[in-house]
């Protein structure tokens, strides 16, 4: 039986370190694929269309939302941003791992509708903790400081619900974390059965 992919969908409040966890998950996991949304936000200095995002207009955002090609899509800091359903499928049944870097509201819809994703939220160590690393980012300016850490104290009350919860006080402890909890997911016997079948012939 083919193995079908493990969809990871992480969520965390600005400044709790998970684009730099992301990019450590990469190296650790190098098969595990990164789901590109859509958005409708421009481009950041260095961004590349296709890798970062697929950057679209409202208009080609709205019919995608008509044509129900994504399977969640949410409004975050004043942006649209969505997974394409066929991002998901295909890499699930291809048999790829993929993670998905969305905000809480769009995890809690996909959830809805597909339970057998792993959700995890990762949290920073305290809110003090959390204005210091937003603080120390030089690019946010102090209205948008603030508005992030208000939206943190919703985002975080949303962490009920995830499957698991790492707390990134030491980046180290973190990523081990989730990397341990992406490898007891990829252990689980029934996706190993297509390679134990293929390396014994069972
Ligand atoms: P940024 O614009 O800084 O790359 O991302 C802003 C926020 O949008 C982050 O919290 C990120 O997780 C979230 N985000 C990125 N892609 C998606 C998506 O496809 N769906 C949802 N719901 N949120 C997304």
């Amino acid at each position: 039986m083919k193995r079908e992919g493990l969809t990871i969908i992480l969520s965390a409040p600005s400044g709790a370190g998970k684009t730099s966890l992301c990019r450590e998950l990469f190296k650790i996991f190098p098969d595990i694929k990164e789901s590109v949304s859509f958005t409708t936000r421009h481009p950041r200095v260095g961004e590349i269309e296709g890798e970062a995002y697929h950057f679209v207009t409202n208009e080609e955002f709205i019919s995608m939302v008509d044509e129900d090609a994504f399977a969640e899509w949410a409004v975050v800091h004043g942006n649209m941003y969505g997974t394409a359903l066929k991002t998901l499928e295909e890499a699930r049944k291809s048999g790829v791992d993929l993670v998905l870097d969305i905000d809480c509201q769009g995890a809690l819809k996909l959830k809805e509708q597909f339970d057998s994703g792993i959700y995890v939220f990762i949290l920073p160590p305290s809110m003090e903790e959390l204005r210091r690393r937003l603080e120390s980012r030089s690019s946010d300016s102090q209205e948008v400081i603030e508005q992030r850490i208000l939206r943190a104290s919703d985002e975080i009350k949303e962490s009920r619900w995830y499957d698991f919860i790492v707390i990134n006080d030491s980046f180290e402890v973190a990523i081990q974390e989730l990397a341990s909890i992406v490898t007891a997911h990829r252990r689980k016997t029934f996706r190993m059965m297509e390679q134990v079948g293929k390396l014994f012939d069972i």
